[in-house]
């Protein structure tokens, strides 16, 4: 317990981007050597301490093996973190090469996030939610790494476990937050047919023996029971002294750290969003003022109140957007728009080898997101890069009119840039050139998020959408998103904001319907942190940008910036900075 913070004095000293001094270079050569080495061993030693999480990256030899959270099992994660980090501190991180000096902090900074979530966290006890093994099992059940009978043997050895995992679950719950025990309960009562139905339908197209198919399907009912009455349990458990599922300001200011490995501190990021939200309505109300004789529709007068002058342009303009039928079309027809200018100006070079597929998204992921790009794990060769498009087939006509106005034909062009070109999908081209497997499995979620933001602003500084005023007006809009995604998690959280005050935020000062508020506040409700991914990843890509700009004067090629920018791979911007500004 005391090793934690030791080691973030040292997080706090880090320095990479220094070349070693050439002395020796053959010693440089073999210190790298060895721990690339080493970095081998920690991975191989994870995937046998993290079964689940090896499996959904495409690891499959440990499928048959469930973790179960008894406290034994706890200590020895413990014991692995700790033994890691004794080999890790035999290397001295600013002899590496700037590659593996990142490297180094990454994987110092997982084992402390490790440690503190089991020490201090304790996510176990409060969270019922973390007991569900219905993802794993539809990962393996779904998967095509192997024939249906060698995935249904792995699941079969899986089984085996999962009475025992819903007891751990028993035993390690205390005083569990209301909001994490609504949505353990839902999200476990899908499990019961996925046991029950979806695993014996695939069972009996198998070509299992009889004997094998009988033990299967005892197995299953077993498992279906555990989960049955964890679910009971969790409904007729007295809880009257529920844990708020706010975090607090100390575990949520560490949790920032851990997970933003940000050279800002939850605070001053929770400062600038509030300020960058005031230069917002400032620009967006000069716009509306700019756009309102256009949009006044025979309105004598403009609303006085300038949230409500933008509101209204905005409800307006969002009356363009294109029909349902054709909203796939649009986004496919759109990917190649978006290269070209990405040539024709000079932004930045784009492997035209590996092509982003465009698909309806799968069964399994429906109604999660409008929109989303799935790329293969580390483990998955030749595997694609998808960019998933909801279906809005099964929703009546109000809503899908609803959604066409939020993803109108300004709004559907940003996005785009954000998850295809060149965001999401031109980061992960980028990332894959260089092939580092601790950045692939470590990534950093501000660096991946805030560039797509950061591409975002930067296609319309170089003119993407013609400069009109209505482009500008609806990226503000999308921006804000970003910005009171941080204000929102960093009040509710540490100040304790009420839910009424959160919906007034998002609808009054981000311009958000009903409907999209009350799904963030459930969001904000169940995570903690992962919202104000997008504005600290923004805020610190831009900062370097201007200050390479100031240093570089004439001599700054944004085409360059970008390039090696991304040529470090989803490593955190503070190492990134750290290695562009001192080569
Ligand atoms: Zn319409
Ligand atoms: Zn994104």
């Amino acid at each position: 317990m005391k090793k934690i913070p030791a080691v973030l004095s040292l997080l706090v000293m880090l320095s990479c981007g220094r070349t070693p001094s050439a002395t020796d270079p053959a010693s440089v050569v073999s210190r790298d050597t060895a721990f690339e080495k080493m970095c081998g061993n920690f991975v191989e030693d994870l995937w046998r301490h993290s079964p689940e999480w090896a499996s959904s990256l495409g690891r499959h030899e440990y499928d048959d093996i469930l973790e179960v959270s008894y406290p034994e099992a706890r200590t020895k994660k413990v014991n692995f973190c700790k033994a890691w980090m004794d080999s890790l501190y035999t290397f001295d991180p600013k002899k590496l090469s700037p590659k593996n000096c990142t490297d180094y902090y990454l994987i110092e900074n997982h084992l402390a996030a490790t440690l503190w979530g089991i020490i201090e966290l304790k996510a176990y006890e409060w969270n019922p939610a973390s007991y569900n093994v219905g993802e794993g099992f539809a990962l393996i059940l779904g998967g095509t790494h192997d024939s249906l009978s060698g995935r249904l043997r792995a699941l079969y050895g899986r089984m085996e476990k999962v009475p025992q995992y819903y007891d751990a679950a028993v035993h390690n719950i205390k005083n569990p937050s209301l909001e994490h025990t609504a949505l353990a309960i839902e999200q476990n009562e899908g499990n019961i047919s996925m046991f029950e139905k979806d695993m014996l339908d695939s069972l009996r197209s198998s070509s299992l023996t009889p004997v094998e198919k009988k033990d299967f399907s005892e197995r299953a009912v077993q498992c279906a029971k555990a989960v049955r009455s964890y679910i009971a349990w969790l409904k007729k458990t007295d809880n009257s002294h529920p844990r708020d599922f706010r975090l607090g300001k100390k575990l949520y200011l560490k949790k920032f750290e851990y997970e933003m490995v940000s050279s800002f501190t939850a605070e001053e990021i929770y400062q600038r969003a509030l300020k960058r939200k005031e230069e917002l309505h400032a620009e967006m109300a000069k716009l509306a003022k700019q756009l309102w004789p256009k949009y006044s529709r025979g309105d004598k007068k403009a609303p006085v109140d300038e949230l409500e002058l933008i509101r209204t342009v905005i409800d307006r303009i969002s009356l363009d957007h294109v029909s349902r039928d054709s909203f796939q079309l649009a986004i496919e027809a759109q990917i190649p728009l978006l290269e070209k200018f990405i040539r024709e100006n000079d932004l930045l070079a784009i492997d035209p080898s590996k092509p982003l597929v465009v698909r309806k998204e799968p069964a399994y992921m429906q109604g999660v997101a409008g929109a989303s790009v799935s790329s293969p794990g580390p483990y998955e060769k030749n595997g694609k890069t998808y960019y998933n498009v909801g279906s809005m087939a099964a929703w009546d006509k109000e809503r899908a009119e609803s959604y066409l106005r939020e993803y109108n034909r300004y709004i559907l062009r940003i996005l785009n840039t954000h998850e295809a070109v060149p965001g999401h999908y031109t980061q992960l081209v980028y990332a894959n050139q260089s092939p580092d497997i601790i950045k692939a499995i470590l990534g950093n979620s501000a660096m991946i998020e805030g560039w797509a933001v950061y591409g975002e602003r930067m296609m319309l500084e170089n003119g993407f959408g013609d400069n009109s005023p209505e482009m500008w007006l609806m990226y503000y809009k999308w921006h804000l998103r970003s910005v009171c995604n941080t204000i929102l998690d960093y009040s509710v959280h540490v100040l304790g904001m009420s839910r009424e005050d959160a919906i007034e935020l998002l609808t009054r000062e981000a311009f958000q319907q009903r409907a999209e508020a009350a799904g963030k506040w459930k969001r904000v409700t169940l995570t903690q942190v992962q919202l104000c991914c997008y504005f600290t990843g923004f805020t610190e890509i831009y900062e370097l940008r201007n200050e390479l700009k100031r240093r570089e004067g004439n001599n700054f090629s944004l085409k360059k910036f970008h390039e090696q920018f991304l040529s470090y791979g989803s490593a955190p911007v503070k190492y990134i900075r750290e290695m562009m500004l001192n080569p």
